[in-house]
């Protein structure tokens, strides 16, 4: 057999199927295969002679570069996925190894690579999964993490500036919890791409955990990073469509800017966090920008949550119960009693159960908390009415989150139990931003407290998504219009229109509504006007302790 010629060891290495470059130590390009040209774009001509660096995304940092060159002398190799750019500007990450050549005395480094988001580069991708999140394809925290180090030494050198978006999705816990986890998967998958779809080239995404996404945005201008910002809000307004069911999402954007709100990496996705933070307390689905200011906050908010959750476990001492009367606007009679938690802690003072419910949703300790209103409602309601008056509602708070939890029912029997077993009728209050999410079996549920007798009210009406056609489909009894509707009553510019159109919805669906809020004369009477079944506000009745209603009752 004839011995192979040099050009037929030319001829394999220039028709591999991967790519291959070898250079000089100087280090100089000094030959490229086919395949190069396949995945840069470059042909040879263009990069023979030129410094590898050609190649670099820019996107990792001199120490990253210091330990490739330390490993391949210490080890005599190296690999690893490497973000590189190709002609087109596109960064892609590729899997390269390279290990030195010598030849008639001469040292070379040899690199082969393949484009790991290439499909047919399947046994690459499988090794690079160390930085990447195999449900979106989009870099981890870790791979974030190098190529926010590297934009950071990059800036400090060229003195532009970059930002960090903390983006978190809204609600998707209820989805996860309420639709199963592979349907989450599924809308965890398009939200990325929706995020995608507002970057543009030289941004980077990151699937940082669960629900939590990091984007490394370039500023070339003042207003770029509001409206990017304005832009990531907006692209969830739409609903995310799987298996022809449409979800309901939003999320909540935090913003920090290099090198004003941090000067490293760590810093700057600190201080992008708490600045989500900030976006989900004021309301989700809107962006903030950071600001020293919410850095104060945060930590206050980080003190109340370990502080809620060491009492929840071990000072029941400190919740108690505070009820607020609904009326018969008609009549001005007592209609029933809405149970609202309070938390008195030996620091905070008194806190607001806005402020701590989503606390304890967060945390996942709802059920704990629910534990303590039914504790102490329980030790409140006496077992027998004796003077107090008879058939009222008694409406308890219950999150969306809780609907489906297995120990719901347990919980709520015994109260429940002993409402019914003085003639009064128990309540459930579900606030309205939660129920567009809510799954078969979470309506199952709220069927089943229904047949129970249980009346089912939707509360903060008006502040969520809720289509008619849907609310329709609910197994629901009551609405309680939002207060901020309820307050455009009064004044020169009264507002009655969202309040007519409500009860407009409530009349054809049949079902009763109460006003919340009601603060003057005014508003009073202009519900009454419109035919509102029932109120609650300040105007009438404060929230208070049991014992200030008895004698009231009574009365
Ligand atoms: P909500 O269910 O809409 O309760 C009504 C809130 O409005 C109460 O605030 C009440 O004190 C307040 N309010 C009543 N009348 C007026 C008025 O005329 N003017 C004004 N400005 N406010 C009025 P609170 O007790 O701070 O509760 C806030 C929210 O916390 C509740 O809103 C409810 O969503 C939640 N919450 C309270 N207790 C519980 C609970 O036991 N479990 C759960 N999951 N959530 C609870
Ligand atoms: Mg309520
Ligand atoms: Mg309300």
């Amino acid at each position: 057999m004839q011995a192979l010629q040099q050009q037929d060891f030319m001829a394999l290495v220039d028709n591999h199927p991967r790519a291959i470059m070898l250079s000089t130590t100087e280090p100089r390009i000094a030959y490229v295969n086919r395949m190069f040209r396949s995945v840069t774009g470059y042909h040879a001509e263009e990069v023979l002679g030129q410094a590898p660096s050609v190649l670099s995304s820019g996107l990792h940092s001199p120490e990253f570069y210091q330990d490739m060159w330390k490993s391949l002398s210490d080890q005599g190799r190296w690999e690893g996925v490497i973000w590189n750019r190709r002609k087109n500007g596109e960064t892609y990450p590729q899997w390269l190894t390279i290990y030195p050549v010598q030849r008639a005395g001469r040292q070379f480094f040899a690199g082969i690579f393949t484009d790991v988001g290439d499909i047919a580069a399947a046994d690459e991708r499988l090794a690079s999964l160390a930085y990447y999140d195999t449900l979106t394809q989009l870099p981890n925290r870790s791979l974030f993490q190098e190529f926010l180090k590297a934009r950071v030494s990059q800036r400090e050198r060229d003195g532009g500036c970059f930002a960090v978006l903390y983006v978190d999705l809204d609600f998707f816990k209820s989805i996860n919890d309420l639709h199963g986890h592979e349907c989450g998967d599924q809308v965890l998958q398009q939200a990325a791409q929706c995020i995608q779809s507002v970057l543009r080239k030289g941004d980077v995404v990151a699937r940082l955990s669960g629900d939590e996404f990091a984007v490394i945005i370039e500023l070339q201008n003042d207003d770029d990073l509001e409206s990017v910002c304005q832009r990531m809000t907006q692209v969830f307004q739409a609903p995310i469509i799987v298996s022809y069911r449409e979800y309901f999402l939003s999320a909540s954007v935090g913003a920090a800017v290099y090198p004003d709100h941090g000067r490293t990496g760590a810093e700057l996705l600190q201080n992008a966090d708490r600045a989500m933070y900030s976006a989900k307390m004021a309301g989700r689905a809107c962006y903030r920008i950071y600001s020293a200011v919410d850095n104060e906050r945060g930590r206050h908010r980080q003190r109340l949550s370990e502080a809620l959750i060491a009492s929840l476990k071990t000072a029941p001492e400190e919740f108690s119960v505070v009820y607020q009367p609904q009326y018969h606007l008609a009549t001005g009679k007592v209609a029933g009693l809405e149970a609202l938690l309070r938390w008195n802690h030996p620091e905070f003072g008194t806190v607001s159960p806005a402020d701590f419910v989503p606390i304890a949703e967060q945390r996942g300790h709802i059920h704990e908390l629910t534990e303590h209103l039914v504790r102490c409602v329980l030790a409140d309601l006496p077992e027998r009415l004796g003077e107090l008056p008879q058939r009222l509602g008694l409406a308890i708070n219950i999150s969306a989150r809780q609907i489906t939890d297995s120990r719901l029912e347990a919980l709520l029997e015994p109260l429940f139990d002993r409402i019914r077993g003085v003639g009064w009728t128990p309540e459930i209050e579900i606030t309205e931003t939660h129920l567009m999410n809510l799954s078969r079996q979470c309506l199952n549920r709220l069927r089943e407290f229904g047949e129970q007798g249980v009346v089912v009210a939707i509360d903060d009406f008006g502040t969520g998504y809720s289509s008619l056609a849907y609310l329709h489909t609910l197994p629901l009894h009551v609405l309680k219009i939002d207060r901020q509707f309820i307050w455009r009553l009064g004044g020169k510019s009264g507002d009655s229109r969202i309040v007519s159109a409500i009860l407009g919805i409530a009349e054809a669906l049949g079902l009763e509504v109460v006003a919340e809020g009601i603060e003057t004369e005014e508003q009073r009477s202009k519900l009454q006007e419109l035919n509102c079944h029932r109120g609650q506000g300040y105007l009438m009745a404060r929230p208070a302790p049991w014992g200030a209603w008895e004698d009231d009752l009574i009365d």
